[in-house]
Formats: C-alpha cells, structure tokens, sequence
C-alpha cells in the first residue's frame, strides 16, 4: 500500500462538512467511526470528545487545501508541516493481514497505532499521506470543486492536471450550468440584433468544433 494512500483519509474528513450549505456529517461518534473504513482497530478507540477533535482537524486540513487550491503553495506546505508536527506518526511494519491461505503475512505500513486518542492517530495519517501526495504530486493537485456551492476537497490524479470538480455528479452540474448560460446569453443575442446571434451561433460552432 502506498503511503499516498492515505491522503484519502484527508479528503475523506474535509468533505464531512459543506460550509457554503451550513450542513455538516459529522455529529455523532458513529460518523467519525465511518471515517475509518472497515475494520480499522483505531475507529474502536472513538468516544463523544473526538468528535469536536476531528472537528478542529478538519478545519486545519481543509485550510491545507484552500491555500493549495488559491495558489499560496508555501501557506499550504506551513499549515501541513504544523499538523505533522503536532500530530506525529509512529511507524511500525504489521503483518495482521495474510498473503494466502497458509498464513503467510501481508507486510504493511501503520503509521499510528498508539496515539494519545483515535483523533490523534487519523490526524497523524491523514497529515502524512497528505504530505506525501503533495510531495509526489505537486501542491497544484490539491484542489477545491469548482461547481458552487460545492467546495468538496478533492487530490487530482488525471495524467494532465485537468480535474476541477470533487465528483462526476459536479462536473454534470456545471456543465448544465454552462450550457445554460451559454443558451441564455444566445437568447439575449438574438434578441438584440441578427448580427449578434450571428455571432453567437459562430462561437458555438467554434466551441462545438
Ligand atoms: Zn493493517
Ligand atoms: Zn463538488
């Protein structure tokens, strides 16, 4: 498993809230439980008190990929480097998965498996994988959707740096949106003068080319 893996578990805790529509998923022990995926010991270890933990370091990551996503790469490796100082990982080769049948161990990576308390484990493992995506990739792959309100976080892996958008269903929306902006604007051409929607017809021609 690559270490980078892991920077989904930042993504996966920044995206527990949506600011821009006052809702947030993470109110309960439960949800933080979810967070861990199946069959993560550590998501045993959460209690009421992680829940305004995460909270706190939820912010601070998404804080991470606002920087990034605003272009203030330096900003976003300073706020990085503040959590991975805070929140230090404490590695150790575990083998509690098997290769095969006869019990032969699937050596892996744990990063935290004895932290103060389960939000300081996730901290430390979603700080370090971000770290390394950003350090494999380029702070330029951290992004934020494009398609408002959404400003889900998201880690672009497309091989020319195109992504814009936290899922399909975004990229869909805003592509609606444009269309219809595009329709309007034609409309508002055509109404004026033919020359305009001339002119309109021409750039959709171009656009569709
Ligand atoms: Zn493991
Ligand atoms: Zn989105």
């Amino acid at each position: 498993m690559e270490l980078a893996y892991y920077s989904d578990y930042a993504v996966r805790l920044v995206n527990t809230e949506e600011p821009a529509r006052n809702k947030d998923a993470l109110t309960s022990v439960d949800a933080v439980r979810t967070l861990f995926g199946a069959g993560v010991q550590m998501a045993r270890r959460v209690t009421d008190a992680d829940v305004t933990r995460f909270r706190n370091v939820r912010g601070r990551l998404r804080a991470v990929f606002e920087a990034a996503d605003g272009g203030d790469h330096t900003l976003a490796v300073d706020l990085l480097n503040s959590l991975l100082m805070e929140y230090p990982v404490s590695p150790q080769i575990s083998g509690h998965k098997f290769l095969d049948d006869q019990g032969r161990p699937d050596w892996h990576m744990h990063l935290a498996d004895h932290p103060s308390n389960a939000s300081a484990g996730y901290a430390a493992i979603a700080s370090m994988g971000l770290a390394f995506h950003l350090t494999e990739y380029g702070p330029d792959r951290l992004g934020l959707c494009q398609a408002p309100p959404c400003r889900n976080a998201y880690l672009d892996t497309s091989t020319n740096r195109s992504r814009r958008y936290c899922s399909d269903r975004c990229a869909t929306r805003a592509n609606v949106a444009a269309y219809r902006a595009r329709k309007r604007l034609e409309a508002a051409g055509s109404g004026k003068s033919g020359r305009t929607a001339e002119t309109a017809q021409d750039s959709r021609a171009l656009s569709e080319r």
